[in-house]
């Protein structure tokens, strides 16, 4: 089998991404945008042109976008751009681009990988077995990382501590010791419900995928709309167990 269809109803409005901004929402999520901003000051204080921000352009990374704009913050953002990526994403990616006056560079895989993958697996192997899928995942996304973050000394991500039960343990500040590098998670403490306050309160773009409930976002074929009451990366690498979900950009060692 080389293909496999997220068998999913029909999308439908996802009442999270429209919380109501009562003043005591909107009270917290202030502070949390200024907890937030200290952070990323002090990573370029701290690095200089030495920190990158890692942006997926998701609910997260937007708010990240908006923070750093808001706060004159001269921190380079770059795009893993998998090959892979829903139409929506990359409509998202010109909007960002415009409304910011920002260019993210852009960490292709390598030609000859991907070609080599696809030619012994078949264009969509991953979803065979989980060893094909991180094999697609290290050739689409973790190589194009490892170049991305070469010669740096701090990353910056939107990774939160509520999204997954293996990011619970998440610190705003971190030693990745995968990359060796210091890692910044600066919205680590931050609820769904936080992240679309900020995104309402400020107007910031988004992915249109969110309106149809998919709360998180990456490939096209690994990416699926979650149904009411699932986690909110329950659509990611959907057909895998729990425990093996991650793609490796965020390991971290035991
Ligand atoms: S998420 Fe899917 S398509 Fe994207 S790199 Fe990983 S396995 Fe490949």
């Amino acid at each position: 089998m080389n293909t496999l269809t997220p068998l999913t109803p029909a999308p439908v409005a996802n009442p999270a991404i429209r919380p109501e901004l009562s003043d005591a929402l909107r009270t917290a999520v202030a502070e949390k945008a200024a907890a937030a901003q200290q952070h990323l000051s002090a990573a370029v204080r701290e690095f200089g042109s030495g920190v990158v921000f890692a942006n997926s352009l998701g609910a997260e990374d937007v708010v990240l976008t908006d923070l750093i704009h808001r706060a004159h913050l001269p921190i380079a953002a770059f795009l893993l751009d998998t090959g892979r990526l829903p139409a929506e994403t990359y409509t998202l990616l010109a909007e960002l681009e415009a409304r910011y006056h920002v260019r993210l560079a852009l960490y292709f895989p390598a030609a000859a990988s991907v070609e080599a993958y696809v030619r012994e697996h078949g264009i969509n192997a991953f979803h065979e077995s989980v060893e094909l899928r991180k094999a697609c995942c290290q050739v689409r996304k973790l190589e194009p990382l490892a170049r991305a973050l070469d010669g740096k000394r701090a990353w910056i991500t939107g990774l939160r501590a509520a999204q997954s039960s293996t990011r619970s343990a998440l610190a705003a500040r971190e030693h990745d010791p995968v990359h060796h590098l210091v890692k910044f998670n600066p919205l680590a403490e931050w609820s769904e419900t936080e992240v679309w306050a900020y995104i309402r309160a400020h107007d910031v773009p988004y992915n249109a995928l969110h309106e149809q409930r998919y709360p998180s976002i990456g490939c096209t074929p690994c990416t699926r709309a979650i149904t009411r009451g699932e986690d909110i990366r329950a659509g990611r690498w959907w057909w895998e167990d729990a425990t093996t979900k991650e793609c490796g950009l965020h390991a971290r060692k035991n």
